[in-house]
């Protein structure tokens, strides 16, 4: 026998050796991530069966429009301060208001000054901050890359298509608050409202440009369009010979999950056109935005479930916000939640530069330190990426790849060489994330050019 061979043997013979773990034990309560809220949580606020609960025709019908029809559930559940604050918070807000009952009986009610749902759908005068005076309307510059009212063209193989204005519920932070929803008196809204005829306009476009491959259906929110409109809009662009990828986009999952579960016909219709796509060797996927773990209860997993066994591919897109999730346990959790459910973190975005919601601004640090926390904790593959949508049309932007970023102002610069060659784009940390000093040089326009004059000239010299 040759020594390798005897020193088998000997190993096979002798007694198993100790096992001797690496790692300490994981306290079992960190693996919360699969304990999902269950049974009737809502019956607090909505006094309803499951079956009502679960029916999105109810769902729909009890949604809150408008801040009297909200402010009348709220009496009920809310402290008389909270109601005077938010009274108050809606006088300012630029957003025409709309919140589901489930996202409603997902409120910490005991302190909703805190909850992070609450602080994404109800704006509180106490908690509003001044908007940073480098803040426009359609910071992303939408409209002015869109060569088709409502389709969007900035990156070269993919465009947004925006074919309807209206949402299952009014977020705060909307980037698109340009075109989202009713009017309210501070903002005049594009109109942008379900159109077959002016989507012709837009396939007719995709059709002229054989670069385009991908098209994201947004809006809106894809939730709002009716089956009919789900099936046409999905069948038309997969009939394009140049399209290779369509995806809808809807918030839906995390704010009336049980769509999926009872509205039989819009769930046919999307399973039909991901089965259509299938067929031709095209991906039809959703994509979805939850922002905190609470958002995600037993009712998302069954939703999750029934679009999962049909083989429908769902990723998310988050927001990073300022008492929401800018927290590394928090995102933690919410990656981990999404695994569990099979959503695939896609996405977490800084948030945009956005009028009145300053308060859910964070630092662009902020998203560095926090995605730095979240890699290693899960498959790779479930580890969302950071990215700043660069305000003036750059398109998304790894966080951590800025040319520049000067701590102390806040500014920091990207490049985007495939977006948009040879142009700097700036995004500005929120001011009350700044020093005292610096809140007061904002404040002047001559010390605001000289800040910029800085950043630029630094960029270009890292360039
Ligand atoms: C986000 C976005 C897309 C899609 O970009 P991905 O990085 O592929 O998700 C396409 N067009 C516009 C204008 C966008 O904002
Ligand atoms: S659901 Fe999406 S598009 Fe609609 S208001 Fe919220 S963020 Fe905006």
């Amino acid at each position: 026998m040759s020594t390798a061979e005897n020193m088998v043997v000997e190993r096979s013979k002798a007694a198993p050796p100790e096992v001797r773990s690496q790692k300490p034990a994981v306290d079992p309560a960190s693996l919360n991530h699969s304990d999902l809220k269950s049974g009737e949580f809502w019956r607090d606020v909505f006094d309803v069966s499951t079956d009502e609960f679960l029916d999105h025709m109810w769902q729909m019908k009890n949604s809150l429009y408008g801040e009297k029809q909200l402010m009348k559930v709220l009496e009920n559940v809310a402290p008389a301060k909270f109601l005077d604050d938010a009274a108050r918070g809606f006088r300012l807000a630029p957003m025409m208001v709309r919140v589901t009952p489930y996202l409603l009986s997902l409120i910490d009610w005991n302190d909703p000054w805190n909850d992070p749902i609450r602080r994404q759908f109800i704006p509180l005068a106490e908690q509003l901050e001044m908007d940073h005076p480098m803040l426009s309307l359609d910071s992303l510059h939408e409209q002015k890359d869109a060569p088709v009212p409502g389709l969007t063209h900035r990156y070269n193989d993919k465009a947004l298509f925006l074919p309807l204005n209206t949402c299952p519920v009014y977020c705060r932070f909307c980037t698109r608050s340009y075109a989202v929803g009713k009017e309210t008196d501070t903002v005049e809204k594009v109109n942008l409202k379900i159109n077959p005829k002016r989507w012709e306009e837009a396939y007719a476009y995709i059709q002229t440009r054989p670069e385009l491959e991908d098209i994201v259906i947004s809006g809106g929110d894809a939730y709002n369009l009716p089956a009919k409109h789900i099936r046409a809009i999905g069948e038309k662009l997969l009939s394009i010979p140049n399209i290779r990828r369509i995806r809808f986009a809807t918030k839906g999952l995390a704010v009336m999950p049980m769509k999926i579960l009872t509205d039989h016909e819009w769930f046919q219709a999307i399973a039909d056109v991901e089965k259509m796509g299938r067929k031709m060797h095209k991906q039809v996927c959703i994509h979805t935005h939850f922002n905190h773990p609470v958002e995600i209860t037993e009712i998302s997993r069954q939703a999750m479930n029934k679009l999962y066994e049909n083989g429908i591919m769902v990723r998310n897109q988050s927001v990073l916000q300022r008492g929401v999730n800018d927290d590394a346990n928090i995102m933690a959790l919410l990656v981990k939640r999404m695994g569990e459910i099979n959503v695939h973190p896609y996405y977490v975005y800084q948030h945009d530069m956005v009028k009145g919601v300053e308060d859910l601004r964070t630092s662009l640090q902020e998203a560095c330190d926090i995605e730095k926390a979240v890699r290693g904790i899960t498959a790779g593959f479930n580890t969302p990426t950071f990215v700043v949508d660069a305000p003036q049309g750059g398109g998304k932007r790894d966080a951590h790849s800025y040319e520049h970023y000067n701590r102390e102002t806040g500014i920091s610069v990207y490049t985007a060489p495939s977006v948009k060659k040879d142009k700097l784009f700036y995004y500005y940390d929120p001011i009350h994330s700044l020093s005292e000093e610096m809140r007061e040089n904002w404040k002047d326009p001559k010390k605001r050019e000289e800040m910029h004059n800085d950043a630029k000239a630094q960029a270009q010299a890292n360039i």
